[in-house]
Parts: C-alpha cells; structure tokens; sequence
C-alpha cells in the first residue's frame, strides 16, 4: 500500500519510519526546506543547544525505541535526575517547587493551615469527580485548597503553558494526572506509589529526560536516514481530493495519490488542508488554539558566568513568567560556557519581540551574555482549554467516515514526543484494518 505523509516534523518521520518498517510504500512531503519543525538545534561552538524540543522522557519508551530503531542507541544521554530543581519566586528569594508530600509540609510557598488543606487532598473530594470536565483550576482548588492553587499551581501552569489555570481543561492539558487520581483514589497518593514503583531506568514523577549526544536533531536525521530519501522538501501539500479509495494531493508541481493519507501537523495546518473536504471537520480543528513562544540561548564564559538559582531548571514567577532551563548541565559538561536556556509563552502574538525577553535577561544576570541565540515558534504548543475534549471527539466521530486518513498532531494525541511516537507506533495497525 502506498502511504503518504504530510508534514516533515518528528510526527511525520516517526509516522514514516512506522510505516515503512510495516512494509508500506512511504513517501513524506514537507513545506520547507528542512525537516525537523518545532526540533531545531544550534551549537554554541561544540556543545549543541536546542531552540527548540529539548529532549524526550523514559515515562513510555516509544520515542526512545525509535531513537535506537535509527542506531541512536549508544548515542544517548541521560539527564543527571539530581540537578533538576524547579524554583518558584517568593517576595525576597526563590523556594523549590515541593516535588512530594514531605518537602510540600516544609514548603514556605504556604502557609501552615494551607500546606494542612493540600495533605489533606486523598480526603478532599472523591475521584469519581475526575470524570468531569472542569479546569485546571477547578481541580486543583477541590483537591489541594485555594492557596495551593495561587502559590503553586498557577505559577507551574503559566509558566509551562502561558495559560491561566482557570482556561485549561484538565483532563485535556494533564491527562496523567487525572489517571493517576483515578487510579490511587487520590493525587498525592498515586504520586508516592509512583515514585515506590519506579526502578531501573525510571526517575521522578516526571520521568528522566533524554537527548542524543549531538542534539535533537540528531534524531531527525536519523529518522531520515532510516527512510532511505523518501522524503520531499519544499513540497506544500494542498489541493487535497478523495476519490474512492484514493487520496490525491498536490505537493509542489506533483499531483501524489496514495492508499493512506496520514496528516502530521499542527492542528491549524490540518484545519486549511481539511476545509475544502470536510468542513465539519476543519471547523473542529481550528477551533483549537495555538501559543506562540520564544526561545532565547544565552551563553555567558564560566566563571564571570551567573548560577543565581544553583539548580538546572527554575519557573519563576516575575512579571514575565519565564521558565529557564541551565540546559546544557542536566547533560553534560560546557566549560568554557554555561548556557541557559529560556523559554516564554506569547499569548498576544507579536507584543513583545525577542529582543525585549533578551533586556530582560541581561538585567537579571547582571550582564551580557557572550552569545544569544533566538526562536520563534507561531505554533508552538497547543492550548489546551476548556472544551477541548469534545472537540477531539468531534474530530474523531468525523474521522470515522474518512477511511484511509490518520491524523497526528499534538493537538489530538498529547503535546510531548512520546505521545506523538506512540500514535505513530499504532499507526500500521490502524492501516492494516482498512486493507481487510
Ligand atoms: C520551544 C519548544 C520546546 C519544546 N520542548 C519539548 C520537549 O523538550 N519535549 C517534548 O516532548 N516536546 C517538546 N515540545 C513540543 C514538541 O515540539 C511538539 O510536540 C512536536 O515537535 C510536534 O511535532 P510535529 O511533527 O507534530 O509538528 P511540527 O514539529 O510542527 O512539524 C510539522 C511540520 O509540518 C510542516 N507543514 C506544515 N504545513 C504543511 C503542509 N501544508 N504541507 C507539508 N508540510 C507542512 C511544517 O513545516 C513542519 O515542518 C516543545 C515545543 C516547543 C515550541
């Protein structure tokens, strides 16, 4: 059967890489002139910086059998779990982000009955309620009380997210967590009989992070390496048709028509390609927004360099909301340089350009970095708000008509690599059902 793929990021290559490893005919089309999308990495000499996906984690091992599927294995890098700190800002000083129910009881983000009220979350409410669709906020307020929520979780959320926890959905933006709750009768419980449970490989509530040695990109081609030049650049598909069991496209001055037509983009990317075809169905789709986001690479020489927080990662909550990653040391050494790493979420698009985020920095570090490095993602992560499952549901129910077309996108599947890898992993299957 032949397959076609569009979009040229990890989704589609993965997707490809499945496919082809399954014994179809495979061929991606990507717009642009280089593979990757949102996995873009630099160097700052000889060490690799990402400016965009930093790495992926060991919780679900899809993307990692992948990386070994194109010979990445002995290439990998494992974070160094001990460093990894998320600090959150008080008044006067930075306080970490409690990581379980002991360090939660010692935390000066609350006060004494509020660190008492979120102890008390397995009693808080029953987790039938987990079923329900409400907020993030919603949640976090019925299960570890109203300061939780204002010290802690806001703060977390805005600044992984951008979004305000009172906009998400949180079935939709944390789905381990409510299968956690469910499955524990509680959050704090099923926290620490996660952490008893993990061994071996594992680490954290998180899972531990993973890059190859050389940088993401790395594994991008790899993945193009593994499809033997089954890939086009600088083919943007549009003009999309369905004709029995045929699926036709236009992808630069090539009419391509497949058996299996697998879309691996962003949402509002689907939505313009699906319109003319399905309207219901583009409509789903571009109901689901989009965030913008920045990334900035500082590099400052070691030494005069600033290690003001002492920790890899830190969230801060200053008027700007930024997350800073001291990247480059979960992983391995960067003398003559330490990097750091920021990332912001830009609700408002075009309001506040690189160079504002960079003032901002160079006053927080007391001085200028030797080198920065910036990107700008227009869709870098999807928000997801309230509502957002019954969107997908919709999208789904419409897909069920449309035999042969697969969607994968981080609006439908999960924002992190391995959900994208594991939709890709189910792929074959998928197809091999429309062939019988
Ligand atoms: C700054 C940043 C950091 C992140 N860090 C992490 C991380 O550390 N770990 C993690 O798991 N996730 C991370 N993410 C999320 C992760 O980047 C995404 O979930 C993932 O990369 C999405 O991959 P994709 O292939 O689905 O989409 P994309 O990477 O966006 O790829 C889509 C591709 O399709 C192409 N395209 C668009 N329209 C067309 C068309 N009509 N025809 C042909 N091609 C088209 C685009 O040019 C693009 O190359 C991060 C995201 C950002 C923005």
């Amino acid at each position: 059967m032949r397959a076609a793929i569009i979009g040229g990021g990890f989704s589609g290559l993965a997707a490809a890489l499945r496919l082809k490893r399954a014994g179809f005919e495979v061929a991606v089309y990507e717009a642009s002139g280089r593979l990757g999308g949102r996995v873009r990495s630099a160097r700052c000499e000889s060490i690799p910086l990402e400016l965009g996906v930093e790495g992926f984690l060991d919780t679900d091992l899809a993307t990692l059998e992948l990386a070994r599927d194109v010979g990445l294995g002995g290439d990998l890098l494992f974070a160094k779990p001990q460093r990894v700190e998320y600090l959150l800002g008080l008044a006067d000083r930075l306080a970490p982000l409690p990581m379980n129910p002991k360090a939660l009881l010692a935390s000066p983000l609350l006060s004494l009955p509020g660190r008492l009220r979120a102890l008390g979350e397995p009693l808080a409410s029953p987790p039938t309620a987990e079923g329900a669709s409400e907020s993030v906020a919603a949640w976090a307020t019925r299960r570890l009380g109203p300061e939780a929520l204002t010290q802690i979780i806001r703060p977390v959320v805005r600044a992984l997210t951008g979004d305000d926890p009172e906009a998400l959905e949180a079935q939709s933006a944390y789905p381990a967590l409510r299968r956690l709750t469910l499955a524990h009768g509680g959050y704090l419980r099923g926290a620490l009989a996660q952490r008893r449970q993990r061994t071996g490989p594992l680490f954290g509530p998180g899972g531990r992070l993973i890059t190859p040695r050389e940088g993401m990109s790395d594994l991008i081609e790899g993945l193009y390496r593994a499809l033997n030049g089954a890939v086009h650049l600088n083919a943007p598909a549009r003009g999309l048709t369905r004709h029995r069991n045929d699926w036709g496209f236009q992808a630069g001055d090539e009419r391509v028509y497949a058996d299996l037509l697998v879309l691996a983009l962003p949402a509002p990317s689907m939505a313009a390609l699906l319109a003319p075809l399905d309207a219901a169905l583009a409509e789903a789709l571009a109901e689901i927004r989009y965030m913008a986001a920045e990334r900035l690479a500082l590099a400052f020489p070691q030494g005069g360099a600033p290690q003001p927080f002492g920790a890899a990662a830190a969230l801060l909550d200053d008027e700007g909301l930024h997350r800073v990653d001291f990247y480059g040391a979960l992983f391995r050494p960067q003398a003559p340089w330490t990097l750091v790493h920021a990332l912001r979420h830009i609700p408002e698009p075009r309001l506040k350009p690189a160079t504002s985020m960079l003032e901002a920095w160079r006053a927080r570090f007391g001085g200028p970095p030797a080198q920065t490095w910036s990107w700008r993602f227009e869709l870098a992560r999807p928000r997801f708000e309230l509502g957002h499952a019954e969107r997908v549901a919709r999208v789904a129910a419409r897909l069920d008509a449309l035999d042969g077309l697969h969607l994968i996108s981080d609006a439908l599947n999960g924002a992190r690599l391995e959900d994208l890898a594991q939709a890709a992993e189910a792929l074959p299957a998928a197809a091999m059902r429309l062939e019988r």
